[in-house]
């Protein structure tokens, strides 16, 4: 899996915030990475950068060598954000097979079905997202994002909604999934908890403009 380089990276916004001074760093391709730090200090501009979401102000990103969009054209990205934005007239089942529709891949059944259990949604495939909780739409969210078996996820407060039990059960069972694909992860958390649960490596981000202020190598065994 593909390294991700962040050279030189700056992002200021129209009205003068400047939410990265020039950042420098490397995340290892295959590994997740965690990053805490407080409210608004640029954890989301960051991955919205990595994303290809946002164009960096100054210097830039380069994910094995290339910019996001190339990573992005072959659909090899795929995020779980906060807001799940799920289509509302389509059922979870549909919402998670419409990933791989647009990613050019034949919607398997089997494979949707899968993650919807491991999600904890098993029973729950023919709903609509307007039936589910909060903590359930965004953990059919974080199903949609691995369906398509991305070679680099990004995950921004995924389980902001979901109950303290399947969050710990999330915790356990999702490594178990992307660390055998070789998948790179980032993960934004306000729980240092889950940073380190989840994370082969912690960085704790100052106040805006985000610096690397601690950097922490993980070696948890895992459950
Ligand atoms: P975090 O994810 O760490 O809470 P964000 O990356 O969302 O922080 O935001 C970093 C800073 O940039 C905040 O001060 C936020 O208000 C500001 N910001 C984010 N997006 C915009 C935008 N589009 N225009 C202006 N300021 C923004
Ligand atoms: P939130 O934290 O937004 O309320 P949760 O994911 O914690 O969302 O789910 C809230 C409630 O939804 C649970 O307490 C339970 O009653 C119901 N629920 C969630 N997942 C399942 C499931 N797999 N099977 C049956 N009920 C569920």
């Amino acid at each position: 899996s593909p390294d991700i380089v962040c050279e030189g990276l700056c992002k200021s916004f129209a009205d003068g915030t400047q939410a990265l001074a020039p950042l420098d760093a490397v995340f290892d391709g295959g590994k997740t990475t965690a990053f805490v730090g407080p409210s608004g200090c640029g954890k989301s501009t960051l991955l919205r950068l990595i994303a290809g979401l946002e164009t960096p102000s100054a210097g830039a990103v380069l994910i094995g060598g290339a910019p996001p969009a190339s990573l992005q054209r072959q659909g090899a990205i795929a995020m779980a954000f906060q807001d799940p934005s799920l289509l509302p007239w389509r059922s979870l089942r549909g919402n998670i097979a419409l990933a791989l529709t647009l990613a050019g891949r034949p919607a398997d059944r089997t494979a949707v079905d899968g993650l919807i259990d491991l999600v904890g949604l098993a029973g729950f495939g023919d709903a609509r997202p307007s039936a589910l909780s909060g903590g359930m739409r965004q953990r059919a969210a974080i199903a949609r994002a691995l369906v398509t078996e991305p070679s680099l996820l990004l995950l921004d407060e995924p389980f902001g909604a979901v109950d303290e039990l399947t969050r710990r059960q999330l915790a356990r069972d999702l490594p178990k999934l992307w660390e055998p694909r070789g998948t790179t992860t980032l993960l934004v958390t306000h729980s240092v908890d889950e940073a380190v649960l989840l994370s082969d490596r912690v960085l704790v981000l100052s106040p805006r403009p985000a610096q690397i202020a601690a950097d922490i190598a993980v070696s948890l065994p895992r459950p």
